[in-house]
């Protein structure tokens, strides 16, 4: 009898040791949150309920930090550049709206760069949460933009470190190259591999959040897709295993279900404030391993959500200040304008058609599908709708170029990596998706491999952004100085009330 009872006490023992060496942590996460300080209508998921805004998220941040104590909440980057409130304050309103946000830390994307490098100093230094990057750097002092490579949080018995990253390729792909003169990113797989040395002896756990992979729109549509979008976090994965979570931002992709690779989970949401992404873990301190699992995509629903009060004042706030310029009415649409990725937009017609008329001597114009980031709906339309609608601060460019050029550029377009090119009312295309391109026509004519034409695009486009360099061969480039919002202002102007439709610019042949 007594044996017995000290085995059982012995067992009991080293149950209770081995449950102290395991951690519950939770991790919830956003990216790509694009400037989204109210809810607003996403069709993939409702046509009639709103989602997402930053009193909703920050109600259900707090909501789940109340429910368990050892929980963080990290984003992955491109907080600007969405609805107009960013453009019009370069940024500030978003991180002023951060600050209430209940984060942990974020690491840095491509888009708080819209409004150059200079300003994203400015604005990150108003963020009174911690902003991580590790690999890009100022080219002419060898200095980092932003001196905060990684941070260790404790969460109970749990030292985690959390590096913050951005992918060198993702940088340079999908960049406005004006905006970053004088910085350079750097290969993320050598910082990383520096800062994973210098916290291995002092942290249990290693999250790494980095904006990367293959920019694309919300599409949770099955497991090969989504793998395909974040396979660079996949290979990230499979170099580094000692990394436990990936937070990952860039792919507007969500993951209903941890990617797992080998030991290393990899999650993202589906950007847009649309979801808060949960990810529990039980957590084994002495092999540093995740030993289970849940992962979640919380969608947020405006009707299910209370507001958080602060966070309400201060989307108020900023929204009041930009009022004024935002409420201007241009113009009245008979339809609801919208944008693809894949296929011609009547959108993406009205902007490509504005751009062409804005001078004579330009042939045609061409619009990056990517630059397209709110819909317009059928009815007035104010300056705020064709900020949101195009928010970056590019200008109208043209140049001219030979037809084989052209073939280059719409080869890329057709490959969909970057989206396709939407064009304007006097060129026309057909293609194969994700492959090439098939047909080009000028003004019903067939585009000939040695003639000029003069194609005008934003100067994103035109500095070879979203992988179309071949617009840096062109001849005769002219700048207009003129911001593509402005552009298409001035073409509504005197049109009282217009229609824009799908008029069969753009053919998918399969
Ligand atoms: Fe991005």
């Amino acid at each position: 009898m007594k044996i017995k009872l000290s085995l059982s006490a012995l067992y009991g023992l080293l149950s209770i040791n081995l449950l102290a060496a395991t951690e519950e942590l939770t991790i919830l996460y956003t990216n790509d949150l694009h400037s989204h300080l109210e809810p607003h209508l996403e069709s993939w998921i409702s046509e009639s309920r709103p989602v997402g805004g930053f009193a909703n998220l920050a109600t259900m941040v707090k909501q789940e930090k109340a429910k368990k104590e050892n929980t963080i909440y990290l984003d992955a980057g491109d907080y600007f550049s969405g609805p107009y409130v960013s453009s019009l304050t370069k940024g500030e309103a978003v991180i002023e709206s951060m600050n209430h946000l209940g984060l942990d830390a974020a690491c840095i994307g491509n888009h708080e760069f819209d409004y150059g490098w200079e300003n994203m100093i400015t604005q990150m230094d108003k963020a009174k949460f911690p902003i991580l990057n590790a690999n890009i750097f100022i080219q002419e002092t060898g200095e980092p933009v932003w001196n905060n490579p990684y941070i260790i949080i404790k969460k109970g018995e749990l030292n985690i470190g959390v590096i913050g990253l951005h992918g060198k390729f993702a940088f340079y792909d999908t960049i406005n190259f004006r905006m970053i003169k004088g910085v350079e990113a750097r290969d993320e797989n050598i910082y990383l591999e520096k800062h994973l040395a210098v916290l291995k002896d002092q942290v249990d756990m290693i999250v790494v959040v980095i904006h990367h992979g293959m920019p694309g729109r919300q599409s949770s549509i099955g497991k090969t897709d989504v793998m395909r979008r974040l396979n660079s976090d996949v290979e990230l994965a499979k170099r580094f295993p000692e990394i436990n979570v990936i937070v990952s931002g860039h792919a507007h992709t969500g993951t209903p279900d941890a990617v797992k690779v080998n030991d290393t989970l990899i999650v993202s949401t589906n950007a847009y404030t649309t979801e808060l992404g949960k990810l529990e873990i039980s957590f084994d301190k002495q092999s540093k391993k995740v030993i289970s699992h849940n992962n979640q995509l919380l969608t947020i629903f405006d009707d299910e959500v209370e507001d958080d009060k602060r966070m309400s004042e201060v989307v108020e706030y900023w929204q009041k200040e930009v009022e004024s310029i935002a409420s201007e009415k241009i113009s009245y649409t008979a339809s609801n304008l919208t944008r693809a990725y894949g296929r011609e937009s009547n959108m993406g017609n009205l902007f490509a058609d504005a751009m062409e008329d804005y001078d004579d001597a330009i042939d045609f114009a061409v619009v990056n599908s990517g630059a397209l980031r709110q819909d317009i709906k059928k009815g007035n339309v104010s300056f705020g709708d064709l900020i949101s609608a195009f928010p970056f601060p590019n200008t109208l460019v043209s140049t001219k170029l030979t037809g084989s050029q052209i073939k280059e550029i719409f080869n890329h377009a057709a490959g969909l990596s970057n989206g396709i090119l939407q064009v304007s009312k006097s060129f026309k295309y057909s293609f194969s998706p994700e492959s090439h391109v098939i047909n080009m026509w000028f003004n019903g004519k067939k585009i000939e491999e040695n003639q000029l034409y003069n194609v005008a695009s934003s100067s994103f486009v035109t500095d070879g952004g979203d992988g179309y360099l071949v617009f840096k061969e062109g001849l005769e480039t002219k700048d207009t100085g003129i911001n593509i919002y402005e552009v298409v202002k001035g073409y509504l102007a005197n049109k009282k009330t217009f229609t824009a439709q799908i008029e069969g610019r753009i053919i998918e042949e399969i």
